[in-house]
């Protein structure tokens, strides 16, 4: 397997352009660095699922549990009673936050795995 170096798809040895680009395959870089490539744009999409709602960068990252998890208790945070919901809203926020954050660098260590 042979890697492009302008969009990181796989290319068979022989092929002289990618079949996903177009582009010339001037060099031959290893495996690892195609998939390194490949893994690159993960953190932010992971932050990106986080910031829409807490738990979905985690179940994108593939931590199931981990997922449902802190959406369980973001859901939580947001349905309770309106008096309380200072206390709750300030919680949701620490929530959102850590789970983006979570999500980046659980991505970022996938990438390299
Ligand atoms: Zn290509």
């Amino acid at each position: 397997m042979k890697y492009c170096i302008h969009c990181g798809k796989g290319n068979s040895d022989e092929a002289r352009f990618c079949g996903h680009c177009g582009k010339e395959i001037t060099d031959n870089p290893t495996e690892e660095e195609g998939e390194r490539r490949k893994t690159s744009g993960r953190p932010a999409m992971a932050a990106f699922f986080s910031a829409i709602f807490p738990g979905i960068g985690q179940l994108y990252n593939g931590r199931f549990i981990k997922g449902v998890l802190v959406a369980s208790i973001g859901i939580f945070l947001l349905t309770r009673e309106r008096e309380i919901m200072l206390v709750t809203s300030f919680f949701y926020v620490f929530l959102w936050v850590y789970g983006i954050i979570d999500a980046w660098y659980g991505a970022k260590e996938r990438a390299t795995e």
